[in-house]
């Protein structure tokens, strides 16, 4: 049997995926709140950024990173992440 430990809580389980059964639904909620961000904002802030305004730890947005359906995204974070702190913020 393979126990594996939850990336939210640190507890152990035993069923696949990166988090408890418990923390599931709570973990399925941010994961669509960052797509749906994305979607509607596209990559130009950093995850540091996405992270305050969406209240959703940095460690997790990096793992739903890894995920496929953000496959195409990833790129443009690692792109985007140099420029985007001295130029776009200005116009503010
Ligand atoms: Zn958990």
């Amino acid at each position: 049997m393979n126990f594996k430990k939850c990336s939210r809580c640190g507890n152990f389980y035993l069923s696949k995926g990166d988090v408890c059964p418990k923390c599931s639904s709570k973990d399925s909620f941010e994961l669509t709140t960052f797509k749906t961000y994305i979607e509607q904002n596209g990559t130009e802030n950093s995850i540091e950024i996405i992270s305050q305004e969406l209240g959703i730890q940095v460690k997790h947005l990096n793992r739903f990173l890894g995920y496929e359906e953000f496959k195409n995204y990833v790129n443009d974070f690692e792109l985007s992440k140099p420029q985007s702190k001295n130029n776009k913020k200005v116009e503010l």
